[in-house]
């Protein structure tokens, strides 16, 4: 083996080298969403995002887990929040990867809805990738009413709004 990891045929038959080894792997498994969660799943099946304030220091968690990490405490008041956000960051996909489902190049974004005090990542579609950019509002869109399910599915994208970019001071703490 060579210093980077790679194994080389050291033998005399002039065989190339084995480089990568493609194995399929399939995995089932099944996720108990708990109270928080399936909450904010019950919400997405009736095409509004749920989230939970703190009661300590009145943070917004959505998607919710159920409690503060800062304060350690349950966070029980339900908060409905608005459809347009932030995007805080951005990543352009351009590397196709096995069972890619989007056509490349596409963004994944880091959104703020508005009220939140946490982002979560979405996919953005309707806008060039040379045009992201931090603090672009947008907007979700949803499947259609008869589509909706208790899934992360219910959200088909995020979409540019036309309106000013949100000021950095507003989600700088977001990052
Ligand atoms: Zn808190």
């Amino acid at each position: 083996m060579s210093d980077d990891g790679t194994i080389t045929d050291s033998s005399a038959t002039g065989e190339a080298p084995v480089t990568t080894l493609a194995t399929p792997i399939r995995v089932d498994y099944q996720y108990t969403a708990g109270l928080a969660q399936s909450r904010y799943l019950r919400g997405m099946a009736e095409g509004v995002f749920l989230g939970q304030r703190c009661p300590a220091c009145h943070k917004v968690y959505v998607p919710p887990r159920g409690s503060c990490p800062t304060d350690g405490v349950a966070t029980t008041d339900r908060v409905e929040l608005g459809n347009t956000g932030t995007v805080t960051t951005y990543c352009v996909v351009n590397v196709p990867f096995q069972g890619q489902s989007i056509e490349i190049p596409y963004i994944c974004a880091q959104v703020l809805l508005d009220g939140a005090n946490v982002s979560f990542m979405g996919l953005l579609q309707e806008i060039p990738t040379d045009q992201i950019r931090m603090g672009m509002r947008v907007e979700a869109v949803w499947v259609e009413p008869d589509e909706l399910t208790p899934s992360l599915a219910s959200v088909k994208y995020f979409r540019p709004k036309s309106e000013a970019d949100a000021d950095y001071e507003t989600y700088k703490e977001y990052l």
